[in-house]
């Protein structure tokens, strides 16, 4: 089993077709990029079986090239986040003890040395001269157990991992995809809004399946009007975008571009109101994902059908959650002692199945306590309803427990959410020798103290209610937008 099957069925089928564009020009047709990924693929081929390819690099047509002659020399890949400090990036290609960087000129001006790791301009001199080597033969024979994706964790609460992504892992990611979520076909495109280190790439997999064009915007980052263009020009679009990136769309004050079929959110908290506005805004093209990189973009999801209710949107209850158990995982709640907890009862997420990781390179210790009994512990909590919606809490280490109770601060931060002078908002526990935490609100916006309690003993328990509101132009996040608790925390001092 390898990756690799999946350009070489849709170059037989669709070989002329346009497969990688760049912004409006087609760049490559799928026979084209076969050919070229055979051709990188035999260059690669030295460096054996298992080395280590990592790619640092906004978004660019050549990083789908190297995915694919990495796997077609059963190497593996190692994306870098592009937003990475140089320091991050450098710390990354230790750890995975890289074999080469292919990296963009920017970032390749960037980065220092890193002994035994050479470092290529992606579309530079050399690696031009590696897509005229003989093609290599498409591999036949791979063990599904090989590892294709090194995915290195976005590290909110310590320093980035490495999961190790086997070919199985990826193609049970693939298969939930299609089966959950989305049927893209020759007529379709993949528009690549978010990093394609992380989401983005990972879905090249799906579309590249079922022959849908690869889109990458020509700016390599997510401006949201060029997004709604490229949306409004290909045909039949999908995308991957973090929660963040679709209030931007929304901001846009933007109509549904003509040919936008679907965007995929997750990878962070979607508050209810946010999704609110952005269905108004584009209709229900919405379809909700909660995964992580231990088990790639699959644990629970919404699809687009279950945003919808009789009368409009779906209940809140439904919006607010992460969904249901996707196609070929097992989900489950574990309580403190590790049974599982009862409907409605908060505990640890846990799951299994052809899509988890096989554990985390070279860190046995950390392998060890996330795997155990068969299970992938998320470190976030939840809890099931009776209909099987997993509502996602916080991860453990984010729950304030004040006066001996759990509170939980997304649900708080979904009530600020509501006041219409508040932008942003961030809840977390300050250490009080009464209560051991008290939960404290850093809040974007101009919404006064007075208002925001009115409206949550309207809505929660008295006892959630922040004990001290503090305000911010912006919530501190790390390149992946997402919210840095711990930076907030630190703020407290
Ligand atoms: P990463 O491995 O960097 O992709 O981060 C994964 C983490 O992001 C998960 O463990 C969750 O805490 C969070 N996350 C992922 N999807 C969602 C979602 N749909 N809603 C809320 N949080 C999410």
């Amino acid at each position: 089993m390898n990756l690799f099957s999946l350009l070489d069925q849709t170059a037989a089928r669709h070989g002329d077709r346009g497969a990688v564009h760049l912004g409006e020009q087609q760049v490559h047709t799928w026979a084209q990029l076969r050919e070229r990924a055979l051709r990188i693929a035999t260059t690669l081929h030295g460096l054996g079986p298992g080395a280590r390819i990592a790619v640092a690099s906004e978004n660019r047509p050549e990083i789908i090239e190297v995915m694919f002659a990495t796997w077609a020399a059963e190497a593996v890949l190692v994306p870098v986040n592009a937003k990475l400090h140089p320091r991050e990036i450098e710390q990354i290609l230790v750890d995975a003890g890289a074999a080469l960087v292919f990296a963009s000129p920017s970032i390749a001006a960037q980065l220092a040395p890193v002994t035994g790791v050479p470092i290529e301009i992606l579309d530079g001199p050399q690696y031009r001269s590696r897509c005229t080597a003989a093609p290599a033969a498409a591999p036949r024979n791979t063990d599904p157990t090989c590892l294709a994706w090194l995915f290195y964790t976005s590290g909110t609460t310590g320093r980035s991992k490495g999961a190790m992504l086997s070919h199985r892992n990826l193609m049970a990611m693939t298969v939930a995809h299609l089966a959950d979520f989305d049927s893209p076909d020759d007529h379709s495109s993949l528009v690549h809004g978010a990093p394609m280190s992380h989401g983005s790439g990972l879905y090249v997999a799906p579309y590249v399946a079922r022959g849908a064009r690869q889109v990458v915007p020509a700016s390599g980052a997510f401006d949201p009007t060029e997004f709604l263009d490229l949306c409004a020009t290909h045909p039949g679009c999908s995308a991957f975008l973090a929660p963040t990136m679709v209030a931007r769309l929304v901001q846009t004050g933007r109509d549904r571009p003509a040919h936008l079929r679907t965007i995929v959110y997750g990878g962070g908290p979607m508050y209810v109101e946010d999704l609110k506005k952005a269905m108004a805004a584009f209709g229900p093209v919405f379809v909700q994902l909660y995964g992580q990189g231990e088990a790639p973009m699959t644990i629970t999801g919404l699809r687009r059908a279950d945003h919808l209710g009789e009368h409009g949107w779906a209940p809140d209850a439904v919006l607010g959650s992460v969904g249901y158990a996707r196609s070929g995982v097992d989900v489950a709640v574990l309580d403190a002692g590790g049974r599982p907890a009862a409907v409605g009862e908060v505990g640890e997420i846990v799951c299994r199945g052809d899509v988890v990781m096989a554990g985390y390179w070279n860190n046995p210790a950390a392998t060890e306590a996330t795997l155990r009994d068969g299970w992938l512990r998320t470190g976030d909590m939840g809890s099931f309803d009776a209909a099987g919606n997993l509502t996602l809490r916080d991860r453990s280490k984010d729950v304030v427990i004040s006066g001996g109770s759990n509170i939980y601060p997304r649900e708080v931060e979904e009530v600020l959410l509501e006041h219409p002078d508040v932008v942003e908002a961030g809840v977390v526990g300050a250490p009080d020798p009464e209560w051991g935490e008290i939960v404290v609100a850093f809040i974007v916006g101009q919404a006064p103290p007075a208002e925001l309690d009115a409206l949550l003993l309207d809505r929660i328990a008295r006892f959630k209610r922040p004990k001290r509101y503090l305000y911010l132009d912006e919530l501190p996040k790390n390149s992946y937008g997402k919210v840095l608790k711990r930076e907030l925390r630190a703020r407290l001092d």
